[in-house]
């Protein structure tokens, strides 16, 4: 089975994954292999070199986040046309990593836009980690040392959190007094009764 977590930011989601780790299950992080592919796959490097010209990656091969990351930030149409390159080829890679996982009972694929990019479509199963706003404000504003405004800002450019909890089959909450190894023991449970 492929499960797919997500949540809007600071939710809490990579949290909840490593204590997925903790019971042996395999994680895909889709925002760490994304940036990977950025640099890596060949066909990815040239699409993103089409879009952007030669200037997105630097004298050392590495991808220029800062001259891409100001491009797209205030520009809707090239974030999505970024996104048309990149979320396809996570999806391939990710598809491709769940089946060479051949001794686990399921796989996790964690990703903050898997509802957004349609990356869904290709799981069984979608957790989606819930928490209140003011909460994730304050966890993102200490963990990046960034401003409210910046927090909300990237949160505006997500899905509302209550469209992807219509789309969830496994909520859990994060909001600090919900105990998070429970909720994620209880699902645990749940998955492996359904294989
Ligand atoms: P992003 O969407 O930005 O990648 P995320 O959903 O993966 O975020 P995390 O990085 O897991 O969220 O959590 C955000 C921050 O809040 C981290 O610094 C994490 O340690 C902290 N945090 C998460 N859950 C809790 C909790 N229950 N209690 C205290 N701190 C928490």
């Amino acid at each position: 089975m492929k499960i797919g977590i997500t949540g809007n930011i600071g939710s809490g989601k990579t949290t909840i994954c490593k204590i997925f780790e903790t019971l042996g299950v395999p994680i895909y992080y889709a925002d760490t292999e994304a940036k990977k592919l950025m640099t890596e796959d060949p066909l990815v490097r040239e699409q993103v070199k089409l879009l952007f010209g030669v200037k997105a990656y630097l004298q050392d091969g590495s991808l220029d986040r800062k001259y891409i990351g100001s491009i797209v930030f205030n520009n809707t149409q090239m974030l999505t046309r970024l996104n048309y390159i990149v979320h396809p080829a996570v999806k391939r890679h990710s598809t491709q990593w769940a089946k060479s996982q051949k001794k686990a009972k399921y796989t996790v694929k964690e990703a903050a836009l898997l509802i957004e990019s349609g990356g869904h479509d290709a799981l069984d199963k979608i957790i989606v980690v819930t928490a209140p706003l003011d909460l994730r404000v304050q966890r993102v504003m200490k963990r990046d040392n960034a401003s409210r405004e910046e927090v909300l800002a990237r949160e505006d450019k997500q899905m509302p959190e209550s469209e992807k909890v219509m789309k969830a089959d496994f909520l859990i909450h994060n909001d600090g007094d919900t105990s998070l190894v429970q909720q994620v023991h209880k699902i645990h449970r749940e998955l492996l009764s359904l294989i």
